[in-house]
């Protein structure tokens, strides 16, 4: 195995090169360590378990005086290096400033806010070189104070000391503050008025979450929702307010031990925690787990993450548990970050409002991530990690802008090798949220001075993104198959070579065909400039289009009709019956699918887990929380006609099974198998035809742990080599990238 780390922070001059020699030569791994503008790029190769130490190794030993800012890795084909170098450094390449992420506070800084003989003390701004707000601050470059929001407030004398003394840790840190001379937080009711300033207003705080209330705190990028993740009462009042039935929620811990207490946590999944990007990391949840019922109903993990800011910190030490902390917007609307917008609109959900007068530049949400055959395996790529770029195998030859899909959307920008994706945008549903999507592009192209000569948006002609692409850069605009670029994304982050034909699947919930069907279970053999489709789910209708989305039943019914299958069980009753089927075959708003994820969808509602969803793609995780219960080998079978790959049998003995009884977990368990199975099959006819043994997996049914890992073994068995997502996600938020390659390839 190999290991790829893109790191950024100051680890030039420090000492760091010889550390990670000398780390990665003790554990016998072999590669290099080089030097670039933006920070160090290494590889290490060698026994599995000794790769993982490494990296842990890297937080836990680095030289004192170096500091990470970022450090994101994936894990690549071997190439066999034969020993390992300090390679002479890359100095050309992008001449671009680096702009940072929001950096986690860190331990110098947390200590200081916990010493009641620092002037820091209690102080939930405090901030320095290696610490503190940039990406979610800075109003334009170059990053200096009076180009950032923090430029209304003047550094007191003190303050400015650190700042000029080049021997501080805060010299020329631009956020520096102090209680004297910086923001503050203060303590409001929901209409605004104010109950409490500074530390007064965080003990406050704490009390009335104590008292199971509800409050917006703003953070970094924009306003989380917290309230007592051990009080159910709070947590269901909560989901009423909030309008949110079930997904779970996030839940910040004190610390990393108290996050092993109720989930369990593996060394990567600690890495992530205890990261500098500190992003919320899916765990599943151990025997202890004891929150409040509501925080992740019907499902066997959680999402956690660690304090990131010194005001979160505070907040949690004194309050002592587990806070839930999602982030406050309205439905399908942009997460809220101005004070004035934040009571106006979140007044009947959050009983206080825990503000500061830092403004905020950028909204930005918090990351996700969930470890996946011991590998990265992203959901949303956001604070911590944007802006910072991917890096691409090949140069593209113009500069490019990407559109981005409609769901989690995010933009990216592309200049010679890198590519700079925007933090998570969101679905671009409503006028907000369309408003946060026009900014951010027009934000992307100045911060990084790009001028593209092409642009590039989805097939879909109803996306917002592609009407926004026609509208302003019509000349230059190209339209590039969904699932194409999911499967792009996944090449590009694999390094795969521009030459190389690779075997992709494209499981995802919904994407343009190039027949205008609405595509989703998708077999392409695939480079870097073409695409061919070789196989698909066999079609069938969505009656009601957008509406079966959210209503399973009618997908469901559909596959029972298109496939012409018995099913003595009228188990959405004739009336419903009757109208879909007239829809059908009147082909009134019934537009055809050959989506996988609709397939996990209808699945779930056939065997009568769930007839309708209150959020995307909760008939999959229903289904997949399912399939975690029952434990069996068996498949199904699908049949293999043409291109097509036909779920008929599969239908059938899935409702043969459902009327002997079996249980709901064993069918699904099975079902999980047969698409992992499916996948081999279908992966070893191609090896056969085109010579190719690497399979790519994107699309958000890859967010299913059950089919990714069971896929992974299957086709490593069999010597595939295959390329899974790590560094963006396999969801609609990897697009961009894929867009930008395809760009790049025109
Ligand atoms: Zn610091
Ligand atoms: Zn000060
Ligand atoms: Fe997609």
């Amino acid at each position: 195995m190999r290991v790829k780390i893109n790191i950024t922070g100051t680890i030039q001059g420090v000492g760091f090169r010889p550390f990670i020699y000398n780390l990665a030569t003790s554990l016998n791994l072999k590669g290099y360590v080089l030097n670039n503008p933006s920070g160090v790029v290494i590889e290490a190769e060698g026994n599995n378990e000794k790769i993982r130490e490494f990296l842990i190794k890297i937080d836990k030993e680095k030289p004192p005086i170096s500091r990470i800012y970022s450090l994101e890795y994936k894990f690549l084909e071997d190439i066999g290096h034969q020993n390992f170098e300090i390679r002479k450094s890359n100095e050309h390449g992008e001449k671009k400033a680096l702009i940072l992420p929001d950096l986690a506070t860190c331990k110098e800084c947390i200590s200081e806010v916990e010493n009641p003989n620092d002037r820091r003390y209690l102080y939930p701004f405090t901030n320095c070189t290696n610490c503190g707000p940039r990406f979610t601050i800075i109003e334009k470059l170059p990053y200096d104070r009076k180009n950032t929001t923090m430029k209304i407030f003047r550094m007191c004398s003190l303050c400015k000391d650190e700042y000029n003394n080049p021997k501080n840790r805060r010299f020329h840190a631009q956020p520096n503050a102090c209680s004297q001379c910086g923001p503050y937080i203060t303590l409001t009711d929901n209409k605004g008025n104010e109950i409490s300033k500074k530390e007064k207003a965080l003990k406050e705080a704490a009390k009335f979450l104590d008292n199971g209330k509800i409050l917006a705190i703003k953070g970094l990028g924009g306003f989380h929702l917290i309230c007592d993740a051990t009080n159910e009462e709070s947590v269901k009042l909560l989901r009423k307010r909030k309008n949110r039935e079930e997904k779970p929620f996030a839940v910040m811990f004190e610390n990393i031990d108290s996050v092993k207490q109720l989930a369990s946590v593996s060394l990567l999944e600690e890495r992530a925690l205890t990261s500098v990007e500190k992003p919320i990391v899916i765990l599943e949840k151990n025997e202890n787990y004891n929150l409040a019922k509501s925080v992740a109903p019907e499902n066997s993990t959680i999402g956690a993450f660690l304090p990131y800011t010194p005001l979160h910190y505070l907040i949690l030490k004194l309050f002592k548990k587990p806070i839930v902390a999602t982030s406050a917007n309205v439905t399908d609307n942009p997460i809220i970050k101005d004070n004035r917008e934040a009571i106006k609109k979140l007044n009947s959900i959050a009983d206080y409002f825990l503000t500061h007068n830092r403004p905020i530049k950028r909204r930005c949400d918090d990351s996700v991530i969930r470890i996946i055959t011991k590998k990265p395996s992203p959901i949303r790529r956001s604070r911590g990690f944007a802006p910072l770029p991917v890096t691409l195998p090949f140069k593209l030859k113009r500069q490019v802008l990407a559109l981005g899909p409609f769901m989690k959307n995010t933009i990216a920008v592309g200049i010679d090798d890198k590519v700079f994706i925007s933090q998570h945008i969101g679905e671009l549903e409503t006028p907000l949220s369309i408003e946060f999507y026009e900014e951010t592009v027009k934000d992307f192209l100045t911060l990084f001075d790009i001028n593209p000569e092409i642009v590039v948006c989805d097939k879909h002609p109803g996306y917002y993104s592609t009407k926004y692409g026609k509208r302003h850069y019509k000349d230059k605009l190209i339209k590039v198959q969904h699932h194409y670029t999911h499967l792009l994304s996944c090449l590009a982050e694999n390094e795969i070579e521009p030459d190389k034909e690779v075997i992709g699947f494209a499981f995802d919930g919904t994407g343009y065909g190039d027949d205008k069907t609405i595509w989703g279970g998708e077999v392409f053999i695939l480079d870097y400039q073409k695409y061919e489709r070789v196989f698909h789910l066999k079609a069938f209708p969505l009656p009601g289009g957008e509406k079966a989305v959210k209503e399973p039943y009618r997908v469901a019914f559909s596959l029972c009709h298109t496939g012409n299958i018995k099913s003595n069980s009228t188990f959405i009753g004739k009336e419903k019956e009757k109208f879909l089927k007239q829809m059908i075959e009147k082909e009134i708003n019934s537009p055809l699918s050959s989506s996988m994820g609709r397939l996990f969808d209808g699945i779930c509602a056939l065997i009568g887990i769930r007839d309708t969803v209150s959020y995307h793609a909760q008939g999959a995780i229903l289904l997949e929380q399912a399939a975690i219960k029952g434990e069996t080998e068996e498949i199904y079978n699908f049949k293999i006609s043409g291109k097509e790959i036909d779920w008929t049998p599969l239908i059938e003995n899935i409702l043969k099974d459902k009327k002997i009884g079996i249980p709901n977990s064993l069918i699904a368990r099975k079902f999980h198998n047969t698409v992992a199975h499916l996948i081999l099959k279908i992966a070893k006819k191609l090896r056969n035809e085109r010579k190719t043994n690497r399979v790519a997996l994107s699309g958000g049914v890859f967010q299913n742990r059950l089919i990714t890992e069971k896929a992974i073994q299957l086709l490593k068995n069999e010597e595939f080599v295959v390329y899974t997502h790590q560094i963006v996600p396999a969801n609609d938020g990897g697009i961009s990238l894929g867009q930008i390659v395809a760009g790049g390839f025109r």
